[in-house]
């Protein structure tokens, strides 16, 4: 593959940076830098504000929905640009997951009504897919929706919901036909999270964060205008939507600003006078995670470059959410390798909440957050598709075992 970067798309490089460098509020930055979970509300409106009144709420949208019409390079420099700024990349559910469902299959009521919303930040969407007993085997979810005039009833339980306290809206799978075999009776709803019957308990994950949530749901009415497609469609709907959330699981961009970030510690740690970056031990760390980081990368170049391809890219796509999703986790590891003791720092004050835990520190700034990331990374082989189950659908596509 040849691959080069046009004098235009250097021109585009700068002005995203100088946007960045102007428009980033420092407070937001970071508390998105320690990894606060979930972010707070209000930090994802006004960052997504800010992008949408510069026309880049949404790059990868159609251009009628306020999409930006750049190319698949143009999107790759952006997201880099963002990452390089440490600027938030978040509400991922509203704005690459339920809004590309409703742009290609919901009503033109949907569309008016909820995409602008997304656009500017104004409203925020959680998932609600998985249950207690439906994970990995998602068609085995039980949540039912029962059609009552021209409303829908549901009953039933959510698990995993990301974000769900501060979600204005949930997109939720849920069972209208238990008669007939389970992907066929299967409907995707739009919920606003605060109809009466709608019950949210925060989980607290291994970091101390309240990200993930229990929903109980207990004969709560939705509308039936807010059936996405057609009732018994769901199973389509939600395959459609987890391919668009694989692709995006190559975790580069994150992946790329946290090697630098762990390179930076390393250059700034000494051990008896020695900077840890010079030491051969650490080096040789170091330049293993960054021969594989420059591969993943490169594999995502090339999908980039076949972005009009008709190739069933679904092997790969998985291949990618593998090898991205275990690389999230070599870096933070090799972050927290690069802090040592330092890094249990976290188990005393914990560092996810506060505006800036270190104020009163003698320890250096690089040091908050980095505990957080290495353990909320534990959990990127989970989501998304689960790294076991990856590796079935690549041996059955890709070497049809
Ligand atoms: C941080 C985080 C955020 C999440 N956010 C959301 C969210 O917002 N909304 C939502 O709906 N869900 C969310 N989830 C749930 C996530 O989608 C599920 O955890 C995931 O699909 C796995 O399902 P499970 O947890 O039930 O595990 P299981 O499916 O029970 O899997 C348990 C283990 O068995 C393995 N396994 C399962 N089936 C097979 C098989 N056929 N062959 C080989 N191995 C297998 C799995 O790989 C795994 O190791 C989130 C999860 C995490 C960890």
């Amino acid at each position: 593959m040849h691959f080069e970067y046009s004098a235009e798309d250097e021109a585009f490089r700068q002005e995203v940076r100088q946007f960045f460098a102007e428009q980033l509020p420092a407070g937001i930055s970071h508390r998105w830098t320690i990894g606060a979970h979930p972010p707070a509300r209000q930090d994802i409106r006004t960052w997504q504000g800010i992008l949408h009144q510069r026309g880049w709420g949404a790059p990868h949208w159609p251009v009628e929905y306020g999409g930006t019409g750049w190319s698949g390079f143009r999107k790759h420099i952006f997201m880099e640009e963002l990452y390089n700024a440490d600027a938030m990349d978040y509400g991922w559910q509203a704005t690459h997951m339920v809004a590309p469902v409703i742009i290609a299959f919901g009503s033109e009521w949907q569309k008016q009504r909820f995409l602008p919303a997304i656009l500017s930040g104004d409203e925020f969407w959680c998932q609600g897919f998985s249950e207690p007993n439906a994970g990995s085997d998602l068609a085995a979810l039980r949540t039912t929706a029962v059609l009552d005039g021209d409303e829908y009833v549901i009953n039933g339980q959510k698990i995993w919901t990301s974000d769900a306290t501060i979600a204005d809206w949930g997109f939720f799978l849920v069972k209208t036909d238990t008669t007939v075999k389970p992907q066929r009776g299967i409907s995707f709803l739009l919920v606003k999270m605060d109809t009466p019957g709608i019950t949210v308990r925060p989980i607290v994950s291994i970091e101390g964060g309240t990200g993930l949530n229990e929903v109980f749901l207990e004969n709560v009415r939705v509308p039936g205008t807010h059936l996405v497609g057609e009732a018994g469609m769901g199973w389509t709907y939600a395959k459609y939507l987890l391919e668009k959330e694989r692709t995006a699981s190559a975790f580069l961009y994150f992946n790329k600003r946290e090697l630098q970030r762990a390179k930076s510690i390393a250059e700034q740690e000494t051990i008896d006078g020695v900077r840890l970056i010079d030491t051969p031990e650490f080096a040789r760390k170091v330049a293993a995670v960054e021969v594989d980081l420059l591969a993943l990368e490169w594999s995502v170049l090339r999908i980039l470059a076949e972005e009009k391809t008709t190739r069933n890219l679904d092997a790969v796509i998985s291949a990618l959410k593998v090898s991205g999703s275990e690389m999230q986790q070599r870096v933070t590891e090799l972050q927290i390798d690069a802090l040592g003791p330092r890094s249990m720092r976290f188990q005393e004050h914990g560092d996810w909440s506060v505006e800036n835990p270190l104020a009163d520190d003698a320890w250096p700034g690089y040091v908050a957050g980095r505990t957080t990331g290495y353990l909320i990374g534990r959990a990127s082989t989970i989501y998304g598709g689960a790294r076991e189950v990856q590796k079935n659908i690549i041996a059955r596509l890709a070497f049809g075992l």
